[in-house]
C-alpha cells in the first residue's frame, strides 16, 4: 500500500494546527485550512522518475495526496491530463512556446474532477454520511458523480439561471439538485443552513475544506512532470475561487521541498472576466483581501465569482510569483473559444478562452515576451456552454 505522508492541517493565514483526520471545514479563523506533509521524509521515499512507471491519473502523486488508505480512493480516472503543444495556435498569434494544459477529459468535462475526487474520497474516508455543495455548474456535477461512485448522496446548489446541461448532469448522475435566486455565495448560503439541519452532512464549497485543493495541486505536479521537471516562464489560470492557482503555487513549494524542481517558478496570472473581476481590483489597489463584486455576469459561468475565501492566498501567489491579474471581456473568450477550437482541435470553456485572451492582451502590452514558454489552463470542455456558440 501506498503512504501518503500526510501530517495535519494548517490555518492559510494564521498558521495554527489542525487534526486532518477529522471532518473539518474553515479555521477559527474563518480562513482555508492547508494540508501538510512530511516532506523530507517522502523525499527519501519517493524518486521521482519512478513516477513514470505509474497510472495515468493523479493517484500517480499518492504519498503527496491525503487519503490514507488505497480502498478509500473514489476514482473515475481523473487526472494527468494532456500538456499539447500548440504549435498551429502559436503560429496564428507569434508565440512559438504555447502549451495547452487541456481538461477537458477529465470525467464530467472539466478539472472540477481533480478536486472533488479528493474531497469526496476524503470525506468518506473520515465518516461523512452525505455531502453538499454550492456550484456555479462544474462543481456540481464532479460532486454527483464522485458522490454517486462513493455511494454517498448528494445535494447541490446552483444559481437559478445555470445552463440547463448542467442541472441534466446532475440529476443524470443521482444528485438532489437545488436552484437558488442569486448567485454562488448565496447558494452557499442556502446550502449551510441545510447543513446545519442535517447531521452528517459535509459541506464541499471549494477552500471551505481541505482536500479540493489537493485534488487541484496536482495541475502542478503534472506540467512539471510533463515539462521533465522543469516549470514554464508563465501559468495563465482562469480564475474563480482560485483554487487551481493557489494548488499549483503550492504544489511548487512541495516539489521544491522534495527536490524534484529548482526555484524557478512561472509568472503566474491570474485571468477574471469584467463583468466579475475582484481578484483583478483587488491586485490593482494592492488590497490582501479582494472585496465582493457586485452585479457579477459573465458567459464563464467558472468566473461567476464574486467572492473568494482564498483571495488572499490567490493575490499571494501571483505577487510573489511576479504575475498579474487582468479582466478580459466575454466577446473576446467567446471569439478565442473558436481560436483554440480550429488551430488546436479542442473545444474549449469560455474559461479557456479568457486565458488566450489574457495571453494576447499581455504580448501586446510587452508583459509577455515572445520567446517565453507560456502554458494556458484549458480548465474544461466547451460542450456544457453549447448556448454561447452562434
Ligand atoms: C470552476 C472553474 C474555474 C475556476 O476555478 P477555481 O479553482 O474556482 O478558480 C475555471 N474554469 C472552469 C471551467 C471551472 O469550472
Amino acid at each position: 500500500m501506498i503512504e501518503t505522508y500526510l501530517t495535519h492541517l494548517e490555518c492559510g493565514l494564521t498558521g495554527k494546527r489542525y487534526d486532518a483526520d477529522r471532518l473539518q471545514n474553515l479555521s477559527e479563523a474563518g480562513k482555508p485550512l492547508l494540508a501538510r506533509y512530511d516532506l523530507a521524509r517522502a523525499a527519501r521515499a519517493v524518486d521521482r522518475d519512478a513516477l513514470a512507471h505509474r497510472e495515468e491519473t493523479l493517484w500517480r502523486y499518492a504519498e503527496l495526496l491525503p487519503v490514507r488508505d488505497t480502498q478509500s480512493r473514489i476514482s473515475l480516472g481523473e487526472g494527468y491530463t494532456p500538456l499539447l503543444r500548440a504549435r498551429a495556435l502559436g503560429r496564428e498569434i507569434g508565440h512559438d512556446r504555447l502549451y495547452i494544459k487541456d481538461e477537458t477529459g477529465n470525467p464530467t468535462g472539466s478539472f472540477k474532477a481533480r478536486g472533488l475526487a479528493l474531497a469526496v474520497s476524503r470525506a468518506k474516508e473520515l465518516g461523512a454520511r452525505s455531502v453538499s455543495v454550492p456550484s456555479a455548474g462544474n462543481a456540481a456535477g464532479a460532486t454527483a458523480a464522485y458522490a454517486a461512485r462513493a455511494g454517498l448522496p448528494a445535494h447541490v446548489f446552483m444559481p437559478r439561471d445555470v445552463p440547463e446541461l448542467f442541472v441534466h448532469e446532475c440529476r443524470a448522475l443521482g444528485a438532489e439538485v437545488r436552484l437558488v435566486d442569486g448567485l454562488i455565495h448565496d447558494c452557499g448560503r442556502v446550502a449551510a443552513e441545510e447543513i446545519a439541519r442535517n447531521a452528517g452532512r459535509f459541506d464541499l464549497s471549494t477552500l471551505k475544506e481541505p482536500y479540493r485543493l489537493e485534488g487541484k495541486k496536482t495541475l502542478g505536479y503534472e506540467v512539471a512532470e510533463q515539462m521533465q521537471w522543469t516549470l514554464p516562464d508563465v501559468a495563465i489560470y482562469p480564475t474563480g475561487g482560485g483554487t487551481g492557482l493557489v494548488g499549483m503555487w503550492k504544489a511548487f513549494d512541495e516539489m521544491e521541498a522534495l527536490g524534484w524542481i529548482d526555484g524557478k517558478r512561472p509568472r503566474m496570472i491570474s485571468v477574471q472576466s469584467d463583468g466579475c473581476a475582484p481578484i483583478v481590483r483587488a491586485f490593482e489597489r494592492g488590497d490582501e483581501f479582494a472585496k465582493p463584486w457586485e452585479g457579477a455576469r459573465t458567459i464563464a459561468d467558472g468566473l461567476r465569482v464574486p467572492v473568494a475565501v482564498g483571495d488572499f492566498l490567490i493575490l499571494r501567489a501571483v505577487r510573489e510569483s511576479g504575475g498579474c491579474a487582468v479582466s478580459v471581456s466575454d466577446d473576446a473568450m467567446r471569439e478565442e473559444v473558436y481560436r483554440i477550437g480550429r488551430t488546436e482541435g479542442v473545444f474549449a470553456a469560455p474559461e479557456g478562452g479568457a486565458t488566450l485572451a489574457a495571453l494576447r492582451r499581455l504580448k501586446e502590452s510587452g508583459a509577455i515576451a515572445p520567446d517565453e514558454s507560456v502554458v494556458l489552463f484549458n480548465t474544461g470542455s466547451g460542450i456544457k456552454y453549447h448556448h454561447i456558440i452562434d
